[in-house]
């Protein structure tokens, strides 16, 4: 059963002036502006709701998790927005917020010989080795003797996402003007006449097949002038509407990226600075981009970046995190570490070339869902945040005059405002900043490095498809490592018991097991318990379906459940596989990681992501 098919004598509706989808920095920007131009310096109303006459406009913000600080980011950023409209802002009113003070970018080096490096790398790294004494290389790690301008974050912050959205909020909520609703998943937006007249929230009290069980409340029809989706880079409700609408000819959303993180507490003899920024590159595997950033109070964010061209059908990105942390240039800082918290999110990484339909009759489209995060310089939040200051500028533009939210007005309004921005200029610079990638890792590090210092002129190209054209099948990844007959083997004692896949073929491709030290080296399993609560209330359908059963049961590889963050996937009945809603964490990294195409679209698989509820409950992150 879907939404649709309770009555809509049953379905209560509410009429507010705008509703907004997501809270994220986006949204955050969004309502920041907006909040400070409803009312005039006296306190009166600037503009009059339509739905109340006589009072501001009711502006209400619907976001999925439990609360509105769950959000999972590490965030270094150059802060240009987020500044802009905080003017005085002192960082050392929001926890964790330090400015940067340190960056470095290191290439780290191979130590236990079992990446899959392609010659020129291995030509790279002997020639590295053997010069070591000449070059600035310390525990297996080149640390980069000049960053460019493009990569720097001079001036900038480094924020925890839970920390900063929750200030924002309590901000915002502040004015008494914007209405914040945790725990509270939008369904799908109400396309009308192909005008969106605002949303309608999840059913409650249904059971896992979405069908009406005990206490069924079918989710409210929540009807507004405008719509604005900030839902961020996998949220249903915006890939709902480019489903609608289509996305603009020639863009594309391809190239997708699992970041998967952990807030740790430092050891007391660790030697890092509050402000220190560590950026590396090379290892586990070279398509593999990591963190370091260093809170106040010996805190720290950490975590890799496990992008969509890895064409590895075992990509599983917490094993990897931890070869990363210890890694020798990473572990002398963080042996004696301790976990405090664990998180993972899918990045949109085709940036303007993702870019949907910025604005129609009724909605507007903002954040990284709306192709803002620049790909070259690594920086989403202030982009997003940047984003929804200007769509605010533009409504508020709107309100004043009293003009209708249709598609020309806020094409007029918004859209012209963010084509002459800083997020637009540096967005179409990045745009193939990454094209390089999809050849190699030489060829994407090389093309990054000619984007960016030819002001987006020169790069390398690459053949784009969709990430389920790419992954090879296990045989002919490990082609050349390991035997197929002897895959056929590991798969069979695996399934035999219940093991995992990846972590067998790992370690029989060489990498070795992980030292567990029960605090910071943990199992996925632990890291789920320590890092945070995982939580899924009952009475509410499963969000993510395997569309296509028959597709399952003949699909060699199962990269579903090898790359699920929160082992919410798992081995099923007649090889389709199983879902546990009760450890999914949202991360989305299942919408692109999957095997299949789309029967009837060949730029969708065939899993479905949807709207749900729940999800991993950590204020740090
Ligand atoms: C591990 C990691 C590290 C990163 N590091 C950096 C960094 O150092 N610097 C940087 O600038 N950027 C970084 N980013 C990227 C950055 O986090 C994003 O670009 C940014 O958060 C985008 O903001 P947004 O508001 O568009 O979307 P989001 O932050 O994704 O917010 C969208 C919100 O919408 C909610 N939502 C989704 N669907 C629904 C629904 N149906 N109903 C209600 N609510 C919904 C979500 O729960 C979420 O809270 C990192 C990302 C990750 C994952
Ligand atoms: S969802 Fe089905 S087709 Fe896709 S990777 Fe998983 S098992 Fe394979
Ligand atoms: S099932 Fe949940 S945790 Fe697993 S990949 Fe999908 S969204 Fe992430």
């Amino acid at each position: 059963m879907t939404d649709t098919m309770a009555s809509a004598a049953d379905r209560q509706a509410m009429d507010v002036d705008i509703v907004c989808v997501g809270f994220g920095p986006a949204t955050g920007g969004f309502l920041t502006t907006l909040a400070a131009g409803l009312t005039n310096p006296d306190g009166t109303p600037a503009v009059e709701s339509r739905v109340m006459p006589g009072m501001p406009p009711q502006v209400i913000c619907y976001e999925r998790a439990d609360d509105i600080v769950f959000g999972v980011s590490g965030i270094v950023t150059g802060a240009r927005g987020i500044r802009a409209s905080f003017p005085n802002l002192n960082p050392s009113e929001i926890p964790m917020a330090a400015p940067v003070r340190e960056e470095r970018v290191v290439y780290l080096l191979d130590p236990v010989g079992a990446s899959r490096r392609s010659a020129i790398l291995r030509l790279a790294d002997c020639s590295i080795r053997a010069l070591q004494r000449l070059l600035p290389v310390e525990d297996d790690a080149l640390r980069l003797p000049y960053i460019p301008s493009f990569l720097r974050k001079d001036g900038g912050l480094l924020l925890s996402m839970g920390q900063f959205t929750q200030w924002v909020g309590a901000q915002v909520m502040g004015t008494g003007l914007v209405q914040i609703w945790p725990g509270t998943p939008v369904a799908r937006p109400l396309i009308e006449d192909g005008r969106v007249a605002g949303v309608r929230l999840l059913d409650q009290g249904t059971d896992r097949a979405g069908h009406p069980d005990a206490g069924f409340l079918p989710g409210m029809d929540v009807r507004a002038s405008l719509t604005v989706v900030g839902d961020g880079p996998v949220g249903p409700v915006g890939r709902q509407l480019d489903e609608h609408f289509g996305l603009p000819a020639g863009h594309h959303r391809r190239e997708w990226a699992v970041g998967m993180k952990m807030v740790v507490e430092l050891p007391d003899d660790c030697a890092l600075e509050p402000g220190t920024v560590v950026h590396t590159f090379g290892y586990p595997e070279p398509e593999i981009f990591g963190f370091l950033y260093v809170y106040p109070d010996r805190l720290a964010s950490l975590g890799i970046f496990v992008p969509s061209w890895l064409d590895s059908p075992v990509r599983t990105a917490y094993r990897y995190l931890q070869h990363w942390m210890v890694h020798p240039y990473l572990w002398r800082h963080l042996r004696g570490a301790k976990l405090r918290s664990w998180g993972a999110k899918t990045l949109q990484e085709s940036g303007r070339r993702g870019e949907p339909h910025l604005a129609g009759h009724g909605y507007i489209r903002i954040g990284e869902g709306s192709g803002s995060t620049n790909v070259l310089t690594g920086s989403g939040v202030d982009e997003a945040w940047a984003t929804g200051v200007l769509a605010a500028e533009g409504v508020l533009e709107l309100l004043r005059a009293g003009q209708p939210f249709t598609q020309k007005n806020l094409e007029r309004a918004y859209v012209a405002r963010r084509r002459v921005s800083w997020v637009e200029a540096e967005g179409r610079v990045a745009e193939r900043a990454r094209d390089g990638f999809l050849r190699g890792v030489v060829s994407g590090l090389v093309g990054m490095g000619l984007t960016g210092l030819t002001g987006g002129r020169l790069a390398l190209g690459g053949p784009s498809v969709p990430p389920a054209k790419r992954i090879p099948a296990l045989e002919t990844f490990y082609a050349g490592r390991i035997p197929a007959a002897e895959i056929v083997r590991i798969r069979e004692d695996c399934a035999k018991r219940a093991g995992s896949v990846h972590d067998a073929l790992m370690e029989r491709a060489g990498w070795p097991a992980i030292p567990y030290d029960g605090q910071l080296l943990v199992t996925h399993q632990d890291a789920l318990l320590m890092g945070g609560k995982v939580q899924a209330p009952a009475g509410y359908a499963d969000h993510v379906l395997f569309l296509y059963p028959n597709l399952c049961e003949a699909c060699g590889s199962k990269v579903c459940i090898e790359m699920c963050s929160g082992q919410a996937i798992g081995p099923g009945d007649g090889g389709v596989p199983a879902f546990d809603r009760e450890k999914c964490v949202h991360c989305g990294a299942c919408l692109w990681n999957c095997a299949a195409s789309h029967p009837e679209d060949p730029e969708r698989t065939v899993i479905e992501f949807r709207t749900g509820t729940g999800g991993l409950h950590s204020a740090e992150n």
